[in-house]
């Protein structure tokens, strides 16, 4: 690179989240410089089909003017206030009651956070303070599964089940138990079938809870259909399953629908599709498109009961941000919400998303692929090296990162979580843009198959 560059200066001066950073070095970055719908375009004028969507979050595409001017149009009347002591503002009200309006039922009360990450820390200190107000301070620990991504603050990232985000910082650093994650394909037993693996999974939550004491455990946390460790749907009947033994140790449900709300899976919510009611939800990433940072956290009646009277006898709910209920995001949000009820991107998402679901599935004969799966407009193509016994790959080799480089050759950007090549396009993609997506990555496969001599 030219010295002075932008790609000299991001390398002297930039640690970069979730990289490797001396192969940061080497490599250097690639400058994204603008979008356009489900497109964006480098510094050099390469365009990209964006299929993540950024990350799992840009549902209605790049460049909409729309959420750019109700975002000015909130900067020039208010452009900050906090929501501490009493104090609020239109739109992030006008938000809480239309989240509580679209969710599930059970769900009363909205508290504003700015990422997912902190959306979670607060579910933990929500559930933790409702507890100690209700008189059973001991009911503490949170059931996780492994391979779950519910961020990667010190309380959020204990609740994650993925080695690389908690091996070497010492994680986790709460009573969080991780059990079995519903990942068919790689979990179940021989011959063992759907129903009977979410049979399994559910006793081994109800063994679990028995062997730490129902009275020590408050909730599970489970993202309906798991995205960022490598995007499993649970089998069909698993949610059911789980909930029932949740409900008979009262024990709490928190659906982090980070990534699956706002129409991911063809319904507005993912507890929709599989029949979840939780008492607790988690919302962020679609909720703004990301053009602006946000997160949401619902609550049930009982819950926000709870922490109501114990605030009124020992004092005030002691926890919130800078940022809780900042009126430019929450404008934002309600714009963004309008556009995807306008366009009908909900039902795009269904409609599209089997377009998807079925290209994808053509690549089940590819030498590459173990299995295609997915719901909607979320997808994930697991690689292994030996498609009978599904062997992975050496690790060495670095077929997902092979993949995911050679994929930006092909104008296609993806997301590599190790060997499983994660989709999750913006909610406005069209048929057509869907069969470019998949030839691209159709191509991409067969350029590293043939280099790798397979
Ligand atoms: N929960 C889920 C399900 C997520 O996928 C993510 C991020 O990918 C998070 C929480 C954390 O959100 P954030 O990166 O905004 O902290």
């Amino acid at each position: 690179p030219q010295p002075n560059s932008l790609y000299a200066r991001d390398v002297e001066y930039v640690l970069h989240p979730n990289t490797n950073a001396r192969r940061h070095e080497e490599i250097g970055p690639i400058v994204i410089d603008r979008g356009e719908g489900i497109y964006v375009y480098d510094d050099q004028g390469n365009r990209y089909i964006e299929g993540l969507g950024g990350l799992w979050s840009v549902a209605v595409g790049f460049g909409e003017k729309r959420l750019v001017e109700a975002a000015s149009r909130q900067m020039a009347k208010l452009p900050y206030y906090h929501t501490f002591s009493h104090k609020t503002n239109e739109p992030s009200v006008e938000l809480a009651e239309r989240l509580v309006k679209m969710t599930p039922e059970r769900l009363r009360r909205v508290f504003f956070t700015n990422s997912g990450s902190e959306a979670n820390d607060t579910v933990i200190k929500m559930v933790w303070y409702y507890n100690n107000a209700i008189g059973r301070p001991e009911k503490k620990k949170f059931i996780s599964r492994l391979n779950a991504y519910h961020g990667i603050t010190i309380a959020s990232g204990s609740l994650t089940g993925l080695p690389a985000n908690q091996r070497d910082f010492d994680l986790p650093f709460l009573p969080v138990k991780h059990v079995t994650c519903p990942h068919y394909y790689r979990n179940a037993l021989p011959g063992e079938g759907e129903e009977a693996f979410a049979d399994r999974l559910a006793a081994e939550l109800e063994a679990t809870i028995l062997e730490e004491g129902p009275e020590t455990v408050a909730a599970f946390i489970g993202e309906p259909l798991m995205g960022a460790g490598g995007v499993m749907p649970p089998p069909a009947t698993y949610w059911e399953k789980v909930q029932a033994v949740c409900r008979r140790h009262d024990v709490l449900i928190v659906a982090d629908e980070v990534i699956n709300g706002f129409g991911r899976l063809g319904t507005m919510f993912a507890c929709e599709y599989y029949g979840i009611d939780p008492d607790i939800m988690v919302l962020s990433k679609q909720i703004t498109s990301s053009y602006l940072p946000l997160a949401a956290v619902l609550i049930s009646q009982e819950i926000y009961d709870g922490i109501a009277d114990n605030s009124g006898r020992i004092g005030t709910f002691g926890h919130g941000f800078t940022a809780s209920g900042h009126p430019v995001p929450a404008a934002v949000a309600l714009e963004n919400l309008d556009i995807i009820e306008e366009k009908g991107l909900v039902a795009n998402a269904a409609r599209v998303g089997e377009v998807m679901q079925s290209e994808l599935r053509t690549l089940s004969d590819h030498p590459l692929v173990g299995e295609v799966r997915g719901v909607g407009l979320i997808a994930g193509v697991e690689l292994v090296a030996d498609k009978a016994t599904k062997a992975k790959f050496d690790p060495v080799g670095r077929i997902g990162a092979q993949v995911f480089a050679k994929a930006h050759e092909h104008g296609l950007i993806i997301r590599a979580i190790g060997d499983v090549i994660a989709f999750c396009p913006p909610l406005i993609i069209t048929e057509d843009q869907v069969r470019d997506m998949v030839a691209r990555f159709t191509r991409t496969l067969d350029d590293v198959a043939e280099s790798i001599g397979k």
